[in-house]
């Protein structure tokens, strides 16, 4: 059986990384989302066990005390973390696994899993279109504008940690881009001594 990959996406808030995810999601079944653990509350839509598993500060807390979590981290106030065992599972049964995370996250699951994990860092096309984005978008008020921008360029700044680069300009063929990393990572040799043994 091929050895599943973890997936790791990350990007500053408005470059298109939710839409780039959930369109993965669609066109390939060999990879599962992992549902993420937050302490923040449901947005309109959201549902428990679908979006994420909403819990409050003590559950979390617990949780990572257990050593629950493959890695968490704060975020804009909140904390997120991904289950272990959820992973795992996934990865057991020989499919792939996509983690919609933080760059802090991003690089614990690095240290954690080395080359199981993936690390794909979505940009826009430049700071300017970014807040161009964010202002259309209509959600944030002037304040938590800025503080994102200021957040984006902190987390531009860790790109290079990455494995890949995805440009988010054009939609379609930023979508080519990210689906041809999972595809060409699939075949790593290390990944398939299934092929090889048939050889043996
Ligand atoms: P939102 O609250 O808008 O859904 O997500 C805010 C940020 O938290 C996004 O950048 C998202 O990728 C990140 N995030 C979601 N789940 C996790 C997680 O399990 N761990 C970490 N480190 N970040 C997460």
């Amino acid at each position: 059986m091929r050895r599943g990959l973890v997936l790791v996406v990350s990007a500053p808030s408005g470059a298109g990384k939710t839409t780039l995810c959930q369109r993965l999601l669609a066109t390939d079944h060999q990879i599962s989302f992992s549902i993420s653990y937050t302490t923040r509350k449901p947005r309109p839509g959201e549902r428990h066990g679908v979006d994420y598993f909403f819990v409050d500060e003590e559950t979390f807390q617990r949780m990572v005390d257990q050593g629950a979590f493959l890695e968490w981290a704060r975020v804009h106030d909140h904390f997120y973390g991904t289950a272990q065992e959820q992973v795992e599972e996934v990865l057991k049964s020989g499919r792939d696994v996509l983690l919609d995370i933080d760059v802090q996250g991003a690089l614990q699951v690095r240290e954690k899993l080395g080359q199981d994990a993936v690390l794909v860092f979505i940009l826009p096309p430049s700071l300017e279109e970014l807040e161009r984005r964010l202002r259309a978008r209509g959600t944030e008020d002037e304040r938590t504008l800025k503080r994102r921008l200021s957040v984006a360029r902190e987390e531009i700044a860790k790109a290079t940690e990455f494995d890949y680069l995805v440009l988010n300009d054009d939609l379609e063929e930023a979508f080519d881009h990210f689906y041809a990393v999972l595809k060409a990572e699939r075949q790593r040799t290390f990944r398939r001594p299934d092929l090889l043994a048939r050889f043996s």
